[in-house]
């Protein structure tokens, strides 16, 4: 059974279909690439899958669930997790905050007196500033930490959401361009790190725009165009197919 099956999806803006019946699988452990020209519909298929849009049909199961339509919160906890191609850190909380404050569930805490909390609650902070701070430190951002993440380059934002989704420690990764406007070391960087993620088991699915970027790094790619399904398969091969270059042509 596959980790992720997506069948039918379908969403309309006003008169535009900017999903026309898309139907994807995802098995556990796999990395994905999902590529294709600007407008073919790979936001709204990250957003329809992560409770961010409502498809106007069709069904998405993850984990042999029927999760169409359920909030992105929802599906946090359940283990499915995206980022957004425009990151979302508060660029006014710094560095660590961010992190920190990515953590689900905190019930409130920070608004209770000390004396009130219980030792329970006090550990789960602790453990929240600890893995906070490994993954900043597992992500480099160390020296940055204590820094307004308003400060920080294009690159290093996407890194910082990279570490503030892994505090929802999730089972399904789903990454809206996390290379865009990055420069090509640390784009290595993070290629490497969402490399070592699926090595530790996590399911990955990464949407980029360029060809060729991700035909290294992912086992399968999915080609998208006007919301449909161009092509799929083995990455090498996927970028050489002349329906691919013939769809790219002109963007
Ligand atoms: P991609 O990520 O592949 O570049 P998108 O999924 O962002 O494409 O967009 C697909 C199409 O749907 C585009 O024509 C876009 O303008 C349109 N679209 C996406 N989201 C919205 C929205 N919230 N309202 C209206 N149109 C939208
Ligand atoms: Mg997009």
């Amino acid at each position: 059974m596959s980790l992720l099956d997506v069948d039918g999806l379908t969403k309309t803006f006003g008169g535009l279909r900017a999903l026309d019946d898309l139907s994807v699988a995802v098995d556990r452990g796999e990395l994905v690439g999902v590529m294709g020209p600007n407008g073919a519909g790979k936001s709204t298929f990250f957003n329809c899958v992560s409770g961010v849009v409502t498809p106007d049909a069709g069904r998405v199961t993850f984990d042999g669930r029927d999760v169409t339509g359920d909030p992105p919160e929802t599906l946090a906890k359940s283990g499915l997790v995206r980022t957004f191609q425009q990151t979302r850190e508060l660029e006014t909380m710094t560095v660590r905050d961010n992190v920190r404050l990515a953590a689900p569930d905190q019930r409130g805490e920070r608004t209770l007196p000390a004396l009130l909390r219980t030792s329970g609650m006090q550990d789960e902070e602790r453990a929240v500033r600890e893995r906070a701070d490994d993954l900043i430190a597992a992500f480099e951002l160390d020296h940055l930490r204590d820094e307004y993440s308003g400060a920080l380059s294009g690159g290093q934002r996407k890194l910082l959401e990279l570490a503030r989704v892994l505090m929802l420690d999730p089972d399904l990764l789903l990454l809206d361009e996390p290379f865009a406007g990055v420069n090509p070391t640390l784009t290595n960087d993070i290629a490497d790190r969402v490399r070592g993620l699926n090595d530790d088991g996590m399911t990955v699915v990464i949407i980029e725009h360029e060809l060729e970027t991700l035909t290294d790094l992912v086992d399968r790619l999915v080609v998208l165009q006007q919301g449909s399904l161009l092509v799929e398969g083995d990455p090498a091969t996927v970028v050489e197919d002349p329906r691919v270059i013939e769809a790219y042509l002109g963007e």
